[in-house]
């Protein structure tokens, strides 16, 4: 078992690390179980928080090698509904042209590069082979770049006048050596563009389905904005854009070798107050949880948890609620018939919804999308079925039962 070693603050590099809360040994959320009898990977999951630059982060235990997923098929969905406003702004800021050259990093860069891609180059960076068109994942990405590969990259494909990072700086074990490889990558007067999940709501109203092992850093505005002040990259253009499950920090930052002077004041011991509340509040948040959960059990007969994706697993390990639950609800194909890891819960399609003798339905699905998955379920409605959800910013959110 590895053991909990950090120190040093990944964003400012202080030696002021101090734990927020201990949530004890956890599974690889993307490791589905086949086997349940197989010895499973795991770590233990620690928050910390940097008491000097306010970030709070995982500790350093979880190789990146085990991180990257075991299917090809475990991909993640970002909000997008913004991506037609934010490739315009890629375009003005960095005044792009015929003759420019837009990288993206992984798979998730794939939807910006294909609305710049009538109006300039777009190449997709690639160090795992010689197909310019390979989708590299996240995690795959991190765990194969180095500065060496980018200084050949560059050799033979030049620099870019603008490099797309979306959703990948959170994941950095060493943030400070992606972005002195990423910067390699563009001209000097080139524009880095980054989108990070904004944690500030999750935070705030203690939501703890944040977290997770994927996620080693947990960005707000302003602990993003330290990030970009200390790595030298100069904030040009920031919009956060709105989204129901979590907002999306959307940062366009210029290579520059000089500290910049954009950055606010701001007050640091109110991040660091709500990240003491944020791990003092988990007891008491998962005892109600629990005891909510067992008592529809006792009252109301079988429950099942609908989504088998990284939320759901963190939700029911976090929570310690695997003995009250059926299964977990996902028809995505290569999902079915695999086991939850840690939970070994089994994930089965929907049709148990309307065959079996089901009455609790919890969802781990965005917000954005349960009304259109509910009206399908009518009969499961007719028959006194009942939805809930574990997403703060839905109706159906189940704190919403245990606070009232
Ligand atoms: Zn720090």
């Amino acid at each position: 078992m590895p053991k909990n070693t950090i120190k040093y603050c990944k964003i400012c590099g202080k030696k002021s690390i101090k734990t927020i809360y201990d949530y004890g040994l956890q599974p690889i959320c993307n490791r589905y179980i086949v086997k349940p009898f197989r010895e499973e990977y795991i770590y233990p999951l620690v928050l910390c928080q940097c008491q000097s630059c306010a970030t709070m982060q995982l500790s350093d235990t979880l190789p990146i090698s085990e991180v990257v997923p075991r299917f090809d098929w475990v991909k993640y969905n970002e909000p997008e509904q913004h991506l037609d406003n934010f490739a315009e702004s890629i375009y003005k800021v960095a005044n792009l042209n015929f003759q420019s050259k837009v990288y993206g990093l992984t798979y998730k860069d794939s939807t910006i590069l294909k609305r710049l891609e009538t109006k300039c180059e777009t190449v997709k960076v690639n160090f795992i082979n010689d197909s310019s068109n390979l989708d590299t994942g996240v995690e795959h990405l991190l765990a194969t770049i180095s500065f060496d590969k980018i200084k050949d990259f560059v050799k033979k494909n030049g620099c870019a006048d603008v490099v797309i990072a979306r959703h990948i700086l959170e994941h950095t074990q060493n943030p400070h050596q992606f972005l002195k490889c990423i910067k390699e990558l563009v001209k000097p007067s080139g524009y880095i563009v980054f989108e990070v999940p904004d944690c500030e709501r999750a935070i705030n109203s203690k939501d703890y389905n944040m977290i997770w092992e994927e996620h080693v850093l947990y960005f707000t505005k302003q602990t993003l904005f330290r990030l970009f002040k200390i790595g030298s990259l100069e904030v040009e253009s920031f919009v956060n854009y709105p989204y129901d499950l979590e907002n999306v920090l959307a940062v366009i930052t210029k290579k520059n070798n000089k500290h910049s002077d954009y950055l606010i004041q701001d007050d640091i011991s109110k991040e660091l107050n709500r990240g003491i509340e944020y791990g003092d509040s988990f007891i008491d948040i998962c005892e109600k949880v629990k005891g909510y959960i067992t008592t529809l059990r006792q009252n109301l007969g079988r429950l099942v948890f609908w989504g088998a994706g990284h939320i759901a697993c963190t939700f029911i390990n976090l929570m310690g609620i695997s003995n009250e639950i059926d299964c977990v609800i996902d028809d995505h194909p290569s999902k079915k018939g695999f086991l939850m890891p840690l939970s070994h819960l089994p994930i089965r399609g929907s049709d148990i919804l309307t065959d079996m003798d089901i009455k609790i339905c919890i969802l781990a699905i965005n917000p954005e999308i349960e009304k259109k998955l509910i009206s399908k379920f009518q009969s499961y409605l007719d028959r006194g079925g009942k939805f809930l959800s574990i997403y703060p910013s839905s109706n159906l959110w189940i704190m919403n039962n245990i606070l009232k």
